[in-house]
């Protein structure tokens, strides 16, 4: 397979908990892909965003979700046309054999993209590996894309009850903890990560959370502190992070996981 050939995927029933992801995105997740994917961005080189390793991040255009603290705002709409064209990507990352080890699709919400198996395939057609940065609200998807995936950092936001809060969208949690167990599950390399704000999240609450993935069998944990880097919420860029979360509570989460980050900038 060249490495622009695109590969067709099977139809498949979608979960209720898609169903509901879709409502709010306009996406429906069922069909095959026609287009290729539709990539907001690209950082050629990162030593940041796949442990271990030095990568090139390809930005997907696209998600359905709202939240306050987002990075990254201007690629939660999809446009009719993809800002940067796949093939160009591929050309940029066949540029980079040799001095990147993998590539890590971000977003936005990569699995929003039905292209997104397809790219993965290209990607591993030039050899490099492949990391993937998900919030998991798709989760058949995610089913679909994991044996292409060598490493997943996956966003897990709050507890069932806070999860709307935060995504500014309904029923939002169901399809994540749906996703949680299907990575846990994958055996698949994983970090799943938090980010606290002390106007979203109480301290019970993250203590809450990193118990129940403790349960789950995630292994690897990650705080993030909340930063006003790119977020355009005043609201929360308002309010100090300073001593949050304590010292206690940091080592009570860690003590749950077999390595444990916290990240403050
Ligand atoms: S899920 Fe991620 S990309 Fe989507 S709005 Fe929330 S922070 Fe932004």
């Amino acid at each position: 397979m060249s490495a622009l050939t695109l590969v067709k995927t099977t139809a498949s029933p979608l979960l209720p908990a898609e169903r509901a992801a879709n409502r709010y995105s306009g996406v429906n997740t069922s069909a095959p892909s026609t287009k290729p994917l539709k990539v907001g961005g690209i950082t050629p080189f990162s030593a940041t965003d796949y442990p271990g390793q030095l990568a090139a991040v390809v930005f997907v255009q696209g998600c359905p979700w709202r939240c306050g603290y987002c990075h990254n705002p201007h690629l939660q709409s999809r446009t009719r046309d993809s800002p940067l064209a796949w093939a160009q990507v591929l050309a940029l990352l066949q540029r980079r054999v040799g001095l990147i080890d993998s590539v890590v699709f971000s977003g936005g919400e990569p699995t929003m993209d039905r292209a997104l198996k397809d790219a993965m395939h290209d990607v591993r057609s030039l050899g490099f590996g492949v990391g993937l940065h998900t919030a998991g609200m798709y989760p058949r998807r995610l089913q679909e894309v994991l044996p292409l995936v060598d490493w997943i950092g996956m966003d897990i936001k709050a507890t069932q009850q806070g999860y709307d809060t935060i995504t500014r969208t309904a029923d939002s949690a169901k399809a994540v903890w749906a996703s949680a167990g299907i990575v846990v599950a994958s055996g698949v390399t994983h970090e799943f990560r938090t980010t606290v704000h002390p106007a979203l999240h109480t301290p019970s609450e993250i203590l809450a959370l990193a118990q129940t993935l403790s349960a789950m069998g995630v292994r690897n944990y990650a705080l993030q502190v909340f930063r006003g880097t790119g977020c355009k919420n005043d609201d929360l860029n308002v309010i100090s992070t300073e001593k949050f979360p304590s010292a206690d509570l940091i080592a009570n989460v860690s003590a749950l996981f077999e390595s444990f980050v916290l990240r403050c900038e």
